[in-house]
């Protein structure tokens, strides 16, 4: 069993995903998500490959890819168990559960992708609810009515 209270391990998600190896209380801080702080928006990234690179505050991105960012396996979920904080004073992006998880569960969040890049994204996060796309859920439902238009004329 881990250390760190995570582990890396594939994902019926996508790819490798980060698993709980011991139960975590809401609120209880899950592991740090790594990586340079950004002050520029970065290059576009490569559809159909994995991204790291996250806005986590207005104006402030996050690149995740390095190897000593385990924490970079999370995958994204339209239903997460968990959200990824900014600790400003430490300047340190954490994963924090929003509820309680269970070992051996996946730790998801919820990686906040703007419209333009949703489309690049598809989700297969298996939630009931779960739109198709990687995206903010506040874009959620804005972006559900523009698949149904789509849909309706063709
Ligand atoms: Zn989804």
């Amino acid at each position: 069993m881990s250390a760190t209270g995570t582990e890396s391990k594939p994902s019926p998600i996508s790819g490798l995903g980060l698993f709980a190896t011991r139960a975590f209380a809401a609120g209880e801080r899950i592991t740090a998500y790594r990586g340079a702080l950004l002050k520029t928006p970065p290059a576009v990234c490569t559809p159909g490959q994995p991204t790291y690179l996250l806005e986590i505050s207005p104006g402030l991105w996050l690149d995740g890819s390095t190897p000593e960012n385990p924490a970079r396996h999370a995958n994204h979920s339209c239903l997460p168990n968990s959200e990824l904080i900014l600790d400003t004073a430490a300047g340190q992006p954490w994963l924090v559960a929003f509820r309680a998880i269970v070992a051996n569960e996946e730790i998801t969040f919820d990686y906040g992708f703007s419209l333009a890049e949703s489309l690049f994204h598809p989700c297969k996060c298996g939630a009931k609810d779960c739109v198709g796309r990687i995206i903010a859920a506040p874009l959620r439902p804005a972006l559900r009515r523009h698949l149904r238009f789509s849909r309706r004329r063709d």
